[in-house]
This record gives C-alpha cells, structure tokens and sequence, in this order.
C-alpha cells in the first residue's frame, strides 16, 4: 500500500520529466546499494560470531580440550646394551674425575646415538661413539650436533627417566689410611645390584617369556636365581609405594624413585622373614640398603605361602611420565637383564651386627637427593 503510493509519487516526479530511463536507473541503483547495506552487516555480524565463539563457551571446551592433550612419553623401547652403557658411562666419570675441559654427560651420549641407531643398540660402532666425542671435545656442542635429529629430545627424556640418577655425586663411609671410618666424596655410579656382594646368583635374559600361574601375560622383569635369604639391596634412593602380600608377586616391595619417573618392584621375598624389621610404606629408603631377603614366595591368594618352584629375586622397573601410567593396560616396563649386568660392578658389603636380626650395609652412603 504505501510502496505503492511511493510508486505512484516517484512515477509523478520522473513522469513530469519525461525520463523513464532515468527512473529505471534509479530502481536499479537503489537496489545495487540495498544488496551492498545487507552484504556489509551480515559480514560484520559473522565475523563478531567468530571472536565470540572463540572466547566464549565454545572456545573454552576447545582450549581445555588442547591442554587435556596428554604430552608425556607414551612408550620406551629399551635395547642399550651392556657394552654401550660401559663405555658412555667411563666417558663420563673420567670426565669428572679428571675434570676434564668438556664434561661428558653419558645420557646424551646414548641419546645421540639412538638417534642414529633409531634407537637399535645392535648397530653400535665403538667408531662412531669416538666421533661424537671428538666433537665434543673439540667445542662442539651435543645441541649443535643433535641439531634436526628429530627424536633427540625424546630420547634424552627416555635415557633421562631410565638411567638419570645412576650416575652422580655421592659421599660413602669408607676406611682410611689409620683404619679409621671417613666419609668422603666421589663421583660415578651410585646405583646398586639388588644382590648384596658375596651372594651368588644367575640370571638370563627372561623378559617377554611366558607365564604358567594365573591369566596370560608376559615376563616384565629379570629373575635372578640365588639361596633363600639373600639380602635383597635397594637399587635406588627413593620412597616406599608397596610393602606386603601380593598374589603374583607374594612378599614384595615397590620403591618410587624421589623424581617419580622409576618404580622399582621387588617380588617373591622370603616366608616369614621378607623384609627388614624397620620397612613401610612411605619410608624413605636410601641407595644401597638392605631392604628384605630372597624367597620363593607367590602366586598364592593365600598369605605367606611358597609356591615359587625355584628361589629367585623377581627384579622390575618400570617407567612412569604420567601417574596414569602407574596401572592398568598403559604401564611401561623395561628389559633390565642388560641394567642388572652393568649394576654388577656396584655392590653393597653387608654384615649383621650382634644382637641384630637384620642385615646391614658395611659403609654408609649419602647422596644429594636424599630427605626425610
Ligand atoms: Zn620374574
């Protein structure tokens, strides 16, 4: 109606003129500049849609959702072989001890190589461990030459969690000249054989082997078969997450590493008599203690039973870079058998004292990391 009358008048104006054209043209650009006024607030609104959903409700649950992203290392394939941990490790407490000008670090030795290895120990050439220290030596440093080695950084994170506080500054009780007690300082491997020194055991390479007793698994550890009482040493400082009766495992210990990266799991401890008097959860354990005795203990939902045939120390590690990873179907464990072998040249003197029950270590030992 009133579009009409708008018609109408428009009509009169040009009509008096006598311009249709005129009046075409007009319609025509009337439109054009409609369209554009629409084109321009729809574009404007959409974009404002855009910022807000981005900061709004939306665009939270899509940030969240990148953060919850888990970003931790997933899976470790452990092949480093007793040979390469002989050599990396000389190289670098000799580079300590004699305080050498380029101190070698022998995990970023082994990340090095693993990046050229892609991570398969069985290609290792002494030649090209030289190499990379010739470089070292010469000012080069490992960030230049791991330079575009896509997976150095995972690897010296993985190496890092396995073998991390292996090496090290520690003090010992040791005895001097005067056939005096002294405690003194050194630097080297400070990480021990679960095996007290002068005990005898044997061990083969068992990982991945199949299981008899309960539900189809594989072996995750080293056995390493010795007499019944043996004392059983603590690999590594650290705080006590399980100390009891375990189906599988009977009388054993589980001991967290203080950086929470390694849980250490001793199983099938002796009847009776598994652990020193003075062990529990949440104790703090020091490196190269006597924490339990050998047995042949497990397998067994009933307490304190022997049904192991043959006595051994069942010997674990496994990797933890999320605490989901603790249980469950995502658990990280590694082959120790080469790890046992290098713990071989560090092992703990132990007596018992008169009047005690327990074992002890000979020579106390402090390090860095320790607090109660
Ligand atoms: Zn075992």
């Amino acid at each position: 109606m009133l579009l009409n009358i708008i018609k109408q008048e428009v009509k009169k104006i040009f009509m008096t003129h006598n311009d249709k054209v005129r009046y075409k043209k007009m319609i025509l650009i009337t439109l054009i500049i409609i369209f554009i006024i629409k084109l321009v607030i729809f574009s404007t609104v959409t974009a404002y849609q855009n910022i807000n959903s981005s900061r709004g409700v939306w665009g939270q649950q899509e940030e969240e959702k990148v953060e919850e992203e888990p970003k931790y290392i997933k899976w470790v394939d452990f092949s480093l072989t007793l040979e390469v941990m002989e050599k990396t490790s000389k190289l670098d407490i000799e580079s300590h001890i004699n305080n050498e000008e380029v101190r070698l670090n022998w995990i970023e030795l082994i990340a090095y190589l693993a990046c050229k290895y892609g991570n398969n120990f069985a290609s290792f050439k002494a030649q090209d461990l030289n190499d990379l220290v010739e470089k070292l030596r010469s000012g080069t440093t490992i960030e230049e030459l791991a330079e575009g080695r896509k997976y150095f950084s995972y690897y010296l994170e993985s190496y890092t969690a396995i073998l991390g506080e292996f090496i090290g500054t520690y003090q010992i009780e040791t005895i001097n000249e005067e056939g005096e007690r002294v405690w003194e300082e050194r630097y080297g491997l400070k990480a021990f054989l679960p095996i007290a020194r002068g005990y005898g055991f044997s061990h083969y390479d068992d990982f991945g082997n199949s299981r008899s007793y309960g539900y189809r698994r594989v072996h995750l550890g080293n056995d390493l078969m010795g007499s019944i009482g043996t004392p059983i040493i603590a690999v590594e400082s650290g705080i006590v997450e399980a100390a009891g009766w375990n189906q599988y495992g009977g009388w054993r210990i589980g001991i967290r590493s203080f950086d929470g990266k390694r849980y250490y799991y001793y199983a099938h401890l002796k009847k009776d008599n598994p652990f020193i008097r003075d062990m529990y959860e949440g104790r703090v354990v020091v490196a190269g203690e006597v924490i339990g005795y050998l047995g042949m203990t497990g397998y067994s939902r009933e307490e304190n039973v022997n049904n192991i045939n043959v006595p051994h120390l069942h010997f674990g590690m496994q990797l933890i870079f999320d605490e989901s990873q603790k249980e469950g179907t995502n658990q990280i464990w590694i082959d120790v058998y080469p790890i046992i072998n290098f713990l071989k040249r560090n092992r703990t003197e132990v007596h018992r004292p008169e009047g005690s029950n327990d074992y002890m270590r000979k020579f106390n030992f402090m390090e860095a990391n320790i607090h109660d």
